[in-house]
């Protein structure tokens, strides 16, 4: 069974949630995100995912990247390049960019749609175009207007690609210890000499030119992660020769082998300074902030593909009786989509899936507004969701990805585990996406540690009010009482935290991945009230579409039922507090 794009569960959300063909028209520079547009546009994205991208997913797993020491080159699986040549030439690499550039000037929402589909139908190719969104961002907030015209245009029409060289041995999550050195030159430009690891997309056949953006020092600065300039250095300088930046290897990986993950050794290359010497940090957190919310994306992506495949495999598979007895007695058995334990990890998956659409979608809107309204106050609103809700979505959507691929797998008994389906490959493709760009663990910290204290708890005070507001306004939708616990519990988590966690940063760690989990699970909720709510206004008003605004109701039921009253248990091991955690010496471990 090949990837079919979920559009209705799309629509739905786009149009009948967050009213985006009212919204987004509204707001300048997006006059033509008429629904007609973006529906011509979604669906064109469909077609290209399912029938150009998703057959080369199952053998770019197979074959892999391969690395020749002799050229230091990197060749890309068979198909990956046709694919990705189909994928640019059709605009894709740069909807969301600015027209001035060659964009075509979309809303991030309408891009975030197409990066779902993508990572359904093949997340290691999407990881491509999806590093040069990022490079993109950064240099359109810091790069001078030489480097914006020189370098955007071809990043924007996906001939050349970007990476993100952060990552070295003995530096990963703490930015401060990288030691990659950039050492000033008589014409302007910098020596950057260094080795990085585990760059994606670093090398490949993909594009004519690779475009790195690496965190480096400079002779005089200061430690620690004060200290730390971000530099351009591209593969190809622009007279046509090639700079010293050399993939050292490939890495050998667990998953999404069709990515190229490399050693990349910059060896006096020639670099430029992007942005403010010593200030690289702050330029890396642009690419670092859309970056996040596409992992999120990747986690739907892959989750949305498993569901697909397992609810298929559900409704094929016979084995065993139904318990209120035979459902197709002339077969040999039952489908096993009969059984309830199947059903509730089919469920597991649905409702998880619909309801991290809506947060993510809502969130991305809300990025569209932050960038684009007219009005301060309502871009000031907007960022503060933006801010708040980007580790969220980083964290809880690759997260819940990860556990679909393995519900899905689980369903499928020992045929999940074979290779004669996709579900293995899509275990092992999620797994990452809980660790780059952060580890998930690094998210809470930052949702702990910097989000909740942003502007005096005024993003979380938003949250929360809109929370009430929607409650007062619809006291009888569906599952207000049980969103209205889930919130009050969220807000103690978050008095407890105020209160504990500012005066011991340990009682804050200790407390930041349940609290996570705790925020996502309540804001997921609060989506399905809305989404339930809003079928059954449909079903009140004689929808022809019965099954599919009964399934919503079904689904949020499941989710307030089966999966939010882990809030209690969440809450109770926040509130636990650090001690359980660190009395333990080392040497009892
Ligand atoms: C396939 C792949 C692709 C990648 N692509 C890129 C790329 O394109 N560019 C790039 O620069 N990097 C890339 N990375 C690196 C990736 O971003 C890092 O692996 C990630 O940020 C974590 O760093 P680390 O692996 O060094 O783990 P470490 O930083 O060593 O962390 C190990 C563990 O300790 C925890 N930890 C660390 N510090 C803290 C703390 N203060 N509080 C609580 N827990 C903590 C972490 O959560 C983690 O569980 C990639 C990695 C892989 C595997």
């Amino acid at each position: 069974m090949s990837y079919q794009a979920p559009l209705r569960d799309m629509q739905f959300v786009l149009y009948e949630l967050l009213k985006c063909d009212e919204v987004l028209p509204a707001l300048p520079g997006f006059e033509d995100a008429s629904r007609e547009i973006m529906d011509a546009i979604i669906n064109e994205g469909a077609r290209l995912t399912q029938n150009v991208i998703e057959p080369t997913n199952t053998p770019g797993d197979r074959e892999g990247c391969h690395y020749d020491p002799q050229t230091k080159t990197v060749a890309t699986p068979q198909g990956f390049k046709d694919a990705y040549k189909q994928f640019a030439e059709g605009g894709w690499t740069g909807m969301s960019a600015p027209v001035e550039f060659g964009g075509q000037g979309m809303p991030h929402l309408l891009n975030t749609v197409a990066e779902e589909m993508m990572c359904s139908a093949n997340l290691s190719l999407g990881m491509y175009p999806g590093l040069t969104h990022g490079a993109v961002n950064a240099l359109l907030g810091y790069g001078t207007n030489e480097q914006k015209d020189y370098y955007l245009p071809k990043l924007i029409s996906g001939e050349w690609s970007g990476t993100m060289c952060l990552t070295e041995p003995q530096c990963g999550t703490d930015l401060g210890l990288i030691r990659t050195k950039a050492e000033p030159q008589a014409d302007g430009s910098y020596a950057v000499s260094g080795t990085k690891i585990w760059i994606t997309g670093g090398e490949h056949d993909l594009t004519d030119n690779i475009v790195h953006l690496v965190l480096a020092k400079l002779p005089d600065a200061p430690k620690g992660s004060k200290g730390i300039s971000l530099f351009l250095v591209p593969k190809f300088l622009d007279d046509g020769s090639r700079n010293t930046a050399f993939c050292g290897g490939l890495e050998h990986k667990m998953g999404i082998k069709g990515s190229a993950t490399c050693v990349m050794n910059f060896e006096e290359a020639r670099g430029w300074l992007i942005g403010e010497p010593n200030k690289g940090l702050q330029a890396m957190f642009v690419m670092m902030n859309s970056a996040r919310i596409m992992v999120g994306i990747q986690g739907l992506g892959i989750g949305e593909a498993a569901y697909q495949v397992s609810l298929s495999f559900a409704k094929d598979r016979l084995q065993s009786r139904s318990l209120s007895g035979p459902k197709e007695p002339e077969k040999a058995a039952d489908p096993i989509i009969v059984h309830p334990d199947v059903r509730r990890m089919l469920l597991r998956q649905k409702a998880t899936i619909e309801g991290c659409r809506a947060l993510a979608y809502y969130t991305v809107m809300q990025l569209d507004i932050s960038l684009h309204s007219e009005d301060a106050e309502a871009r000031e609103r907007a960022d503060d969701m933006v801010q708040l809700l980007t580790p969220v979505v980083k964290a809880f959507l690759t997260d819940e990805g990860f556990f679909c691929a393995n519900d899905g797998l689980q369903l499928m008994g020992g045929s999940g585990f074979t290779q004669d389906w996709p579900l293995e490959q899509f275990v092992r493709d999620a797994r990452i996406t809980r660790i780059y760009e952060g580890t998930n663990g690094i998210q809470a910290l930052d949702l702990v540690g910097r989000k909740l204290g942003m502007n005096g708890g005024r993003s979380v005070k938003r949250f929360f009010a809109m929370l009430q507001r929607y409650m007062e306004e619809n006291p009888g939708a569906p599952f207000v009482t049980e969103v209205k616990d889930a919130s009050s519990k969220l807000q103690s988590a978050t008095m407890w935290l105020m209160q504990q966690g500012m005066a011991d940063g340990e009682q804050a760690g200790a407390a930041a991945t349940p609290y996570l989990r705790l925020f996502a699970l309540t804001a997921v909720a609060f989506f399905w009230s809305r989404m339930a709510l809003l079928a059954q206004q449909q079903l009140e008003a004689g929808t022809t579409e019965t099954d599919f605004y009964q399934a919503k109701i079904h689904s949020g039921q499941f989710f307030v039922s089966r999966i939010l009253p882990q809030a209690s248990s969440l809450l109770a091991e926040i509130e636990s507090g650090k001690d359980n955690l660190m009395a333990m010496t080392e040497a009892q471990f």
